[in-house]
């Protein structure tokens, strides 16, 4: 539902040669029209990648700071992320979650934010291991789905990216079927909540281990709308080829 989606997440990886490397690959590549393709870079170097990278590539941001700019010593501020032409930011990762500490909360307001200037939002939602094995990989994703929802008041500019945290740069990969089941609550769960309208367009992608070896398989899932891809939007000729996974 809705048109493919595929962001690749650079992390704290690069530097301003890698990334020159990364960005000439990717502006050579062939890259199926019918997909929206977006890279988050390092802060640093979203100058340099926006006005380097061809215009068929959108930016988004890694965060960004939860109100107007100002006194706020490190942050970067949403209108600061749209002087350099970025038009999404990514929210909520569990990296943000888990290893910084931010709560749903924060990550609300954020969003709230980041759309109430005209950002898109990447919004991530995952369970961790022991979450999974307990049990509760709904309800934990449906408590930061709702986060996100009481900070909103439309989807038309959010992504949802599901990615269970015990799959992330871990190698290990949730099988399709694992990610097929929780998109579908995901999507169910929109249904219930806001409207048939809001489940069926709003686009759920998967982020996880994604490389060029499974994103076939994956990407043939009825309710898996695109990836959110770390590691492998690294390299730029396997980031076009799970780009062109697309079915
Ligand atoms: P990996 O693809 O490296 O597992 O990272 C996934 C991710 O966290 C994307 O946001």
């Amino acid at each position: 539902s809705g048109k493919f989606f595929v962001g690749g997440n650079w992390k704290c990886n690069g530097t301003k040669d890698s990334l020159s490397k990364l960005v000439s690959d990717l502006n050579s590549a062939t890259l199926e029209p019918d997909v929206d393709v977006v890279v988050a870079p390092p802060f640093v170097y979203i100058d340099q990648v926006k006005n380097s990278i061809t215009d068929r590539i959108e930016i988004s941001a890694q965060n960004s700071w939860v109100g107007k700019g100002g006194a706020f010593t490190g942050e970067i501020s949403v209108e600061q992320l749209k002087d350099l032409g970025c038009k999404w930011v990514i929210l909520g990762h569990s990296e943000r979650r888990h290893i910084i500490g931010e709560n749903d909360e924060f990550i609300g307001k954020k969003a709230a934010y980041a759309l109430s200037e005209g950002l898109g939002v990447i919004a991530c939602i995952g369970e961790l291991l022991q979450e999974r094995e307990a049990g509760k990989t709904f309800d934990v994703c449906f408590q930061q789905l709702k986060a996100f929802a009481d900070a909103v008041s439309s989807w038309d500019n959010i992504v949802i990216a599901y990615e269970p945290v015990w799959v992330i740069g871990t190698g290990k990969v949730a099988t399709p079927e694992q990610a097929q089941e929780v998109h579908a609550a995901v999507r169910d769960w929109l249904k219930k909540n806001f409207s048939v309208e809001v489940a069926s367009k709003t686009r759920i992608i998967y982020g996880g281990s994604v490389n060029a070896s499974n994103s076939a398989e994956l990407a043939k899932k009825e309710d898996i709308d695109g990836f959110l891809v770390g590691g492998a939007s690294l390299k730029g000729p396997e980031f076009a080829t799970i780009i062109n996974s697309v079915t």
